[in-house]
């Protein structure tokens, strides 16, 4: 069975940081690429969908079709649609998946596109959109099926699953697993032990050769960010050793986060699961990146 390859265009998370201090890990907010074969799947449109678009125009300029799956519409997800060259060509093919399930998608992307903030119009963009609904929490996507689950956060977000045969993808961003601990006083009797999560959300990420997840924060930072919608790193850690996964990908990274901060993040969370004698494989989510699963 052929291989899901996975892109990452955009790791960072709440807004684009380019600059020095943040060159290896990369600037651009939120978008994955998902692909098998002739089916193209994105996750997110962050400011990342923005070079994603300019590769596909250069290799697929005609005739191109895309699911595209909105974890949810907070700025950082959404704000490279209107920068996305394959939206503007006639031929293109465009379903886009949302956490509605009608046309309230379009107006997820299009009200960022009104007068006053850019100079085109939804309306007037050239590819077929087409707003697309879960049938109860699965989807067909081309080739794939695509499960979804809600999260912790503010206004709600969504977190896919993408599987193929005995293969699976999670993409999980934005996602504050520190307000579903079954057991919210265990971290300050001791850091280091097992935080357990409730197991509807083990089960949507169980046995993921690949999770993609949320992990913004330190355990020092999260003390003065709760309720933002989003975890600390080493809870993510956590959620992947009791589900199974097999790698884990840091995402979301903190825009006050420069790439040597991102290390230490990733150090830490690679001792914590070998602390916890899981064989999880952990590293940073870096744009451009890619993998086979
Ligand atoms: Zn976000
Ligand atoms: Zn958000």
């Amino acid at each position: 069975m052929s291989d899901l390859f996975v892109r990452f265009w955009g790791v960072r998370g709440s807004i684009p940081t380019p600059g020095p201090r943040t060159r290896r890990y990369g600037g651009n907010t939120s978008c994955v690429e998902v692909r098998l074969g002739d089916t193209l799947l994105v996750f997110d449109a962050g400011t990342g969908l923005r070079e994603l678009g300019v590769q596909l125009q250069r290799t697929r300029p005609k005739d191109l079709t895309v699911h595209l799956f909105l974890s949810h519409p907070h700025w950082d997800h959404i704000q490279g649609f209107p920068f996305f060259g394959p939206a503007y060509v006639d031929s293109t093919t465009l379903y886009v998946y949302g956490p509605r399930g009608d046309d309230k998608n379009y107006q997820l992307l299009s009200g960022q596109m009104a007068n006053a903030y850019f100079p085109v119009r939804f309306s007037d963009l050239g590819a077929n959109i087409v707003a697309r609904s879960f049938a109860g929490t699965q989807v067909k996507a081309g080739e794939l099926n695509v499960k979804c689950f809600g999260q912790k956060h503010p206004g709600g977000s969504m977190g896919f699953r993408v599987e193929h045969g005995d293969k699976s993808v999670v993409f999980a961003t934005d996602s504050e697993l520190d307000q579903q601990l079954l057991d919210p006083t265990v971290i300050a009797r001791d850091p280091d032990a097992m935080r357990a999560l409730p197991e509807d959300l083990v089960q949507a990420v169980k046995g993921a050769d690949l999770l993609i997840a949320d992990a913004q924060y330190t355990d020092l930072e999260y003390g003065t960010k709760v309720g933002w919608g989003h975890p600390r790193a080493t809870t993510v850690v956590d959620l992947a050793v009791q589900a199974g996964v097999r790698q884990l990908a840091l995402t979301h990274h903190d825009p006050m986060h420069s790439d040597r901060d991102i290390d230490l993040i990733v150090l830490e969370c690679q001792e914590r699961a070998a602390a916890h004698g899981a064989e999880l494989e952990v590293f940073g989510a870096r744009e451009g990146v890619t993998l086979k699963v």
